[in-house]
């Protein structure tokens, strides 16, 4: 809608007729604002600033990093490459849970401990479904009030287009990011109810799972491989009627993890009570993690496991990006379609077809 007074003519700074007319706007500066704000950085420039702890370049490196565009892919790259001296020194953490679990509220009032002892945290998520649900992941930051506004964090939705293999390679990658940007904390948050764990667990140094008491694992949706890779469980909101109930739950998890067998990392698994709205439990939480990484570092397995992440992630980027080339070229495509009606009409075996396609493939090569 036009207003009125914005018109030329009835701008306070209208001055009598015959006078020449001042500028209403200081063109000058709209011409400096524009050229900052379009002034396209080098990738190592972005990398350098980023580096310094600058958040507005960490935003727009994570902004290349999750392009599928290859040109903003081949910057990512350089950004990346340059910032990884600078990575390795967070600890970085997974949190999963079914949705409704509690976990951004969780993280919200356990990574104010850390932004309270002046640390530095930043949030990601993994979550490959937000594509459908509109990003239901970290999108909605209400819950975490305090940690949205605090200086010292920084809270990234998850990345939402793409197969879970290119949400958790962004995801990693912006986490390296966070880290060289200097955050102490890096918490990686997923939905518990598919693949997305192992990518989140392929990442993180500890992992979290988060369950309610009074519902069975099969209500939850958590499977007994998800178990088996939290390094604590945490029996949220016990608070108010429920924290009788979660002793309880708290018991039977205790149990059931003795069924399991003795971990590689020598570190028992513990299972907790926490409220994030009486912060009951967080500092034992705290100490818990604190433990993890003391045992972890001194018997190796800490920087054992990180080394074998990075070759996972290795492997899962080839595999990541042999399907983005085969799928991503026309003339494959095109072929694809053609054996997917012979398939219809049972003229060829699909094992046929997959090996005259990828023979296809390297002929283009
Ligand atoms: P998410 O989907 O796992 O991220 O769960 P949310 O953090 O969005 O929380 C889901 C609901 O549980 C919200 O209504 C919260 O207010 C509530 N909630 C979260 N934490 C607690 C808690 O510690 N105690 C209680 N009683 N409710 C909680």
């Amino acid at each position: 809608m036009k207003h009125e007074e914005n018109k030329e003519n009835q701008s306070a700074l209208h001055v009598q007729a015959g006078v020449e007319q001042p500028e209403t706007i200081n063109k000058d500066a709209v011409r400096r604002f524009l050229q900052k704000k379009k002034r396209i950085r080098r990738p190592e420039e972005l990398a350098d600033e980023l580096m310094e702890g600058n958040i507005t370049s960490l935003s727009e490196a994570i902004t290349l990093v999750e392009s599928s565009l290859y040109e903003h892919r081949k910057k990512a790259e350089i950004i990346i490459n340059r910032c990884i001296p600078k990575t390795g020194n967070a600890l970085r953490i997974g949190f999963t849970g079914v949705p409704g679990v509690g976990k951004s509220t969780f993280i919200e009032t356990f990574g104010m401990r850390f932004i309270n002892q002046g640390k530095k945290i930043a949030v990601l998520a993994i979550d490959p479904s937000s594509e459908r649900t509109g990003g239901s992941i970290l999108g909605d930051k209400t819950r975490m009030e305090s940690l949205s506004v605090s200086q010292n964090a920084f809270i990234r939705p998850s990345p939402s287009a793409g197969s879970l293999g290119g949400v958790a390679r962004k995801t990693a990658e912006s986490s390296l990011l966070c880290e060289a940007a200097g955050f102490d904390y890096i918490f990686i948050e997923t939905v518990g109810v598919g693949q997305s764990e192992i990518a989140v667990h392929s990442m993180t140094d500890f992992f979290l799972l988060l369950m309610l008491a009074g519902a069975g694992d099969e209500l939850q949706g958590i499977k007994r491989g998800i178990m088996e890779m939290a390094d604590a469980i945490v029996i949220n909101k016990a608070d108010g009627d429920n924290i009788r109930k979660a002793e309880i739950a708290k018991q039977s998890y205790i149990n059931a993890l003795h069924l399991f067998p003795p971990t590689e990392s020598k570190w028992t698994p513990c299972v907790l009570t926490a409220s994030a709205y009486t912060s009951m439990g967080m500092e034992k939480i705290e100490e818990t993690l604190d433990k993890y990484v003391e045992l972890t570092r001194k018997n190796g397995y800490f920087y054992k496991k990180r080394l074998r992440q990075s070759k996972f992630r290795m492997h899962e980027t080839v595999k990541e990006q042999l399907l983005n080339k085969f799928y991503g070229n026309d003339y494959i495509q095109e072929q694809l379609s053609q054996y997917e009606n012979q398939i219809e009409n049972a003229k060829i075996s699909p094992y046929t077809a997959a090996g005259e396609l990828l023979d296809l493939f390297e002929k283009l090569r």
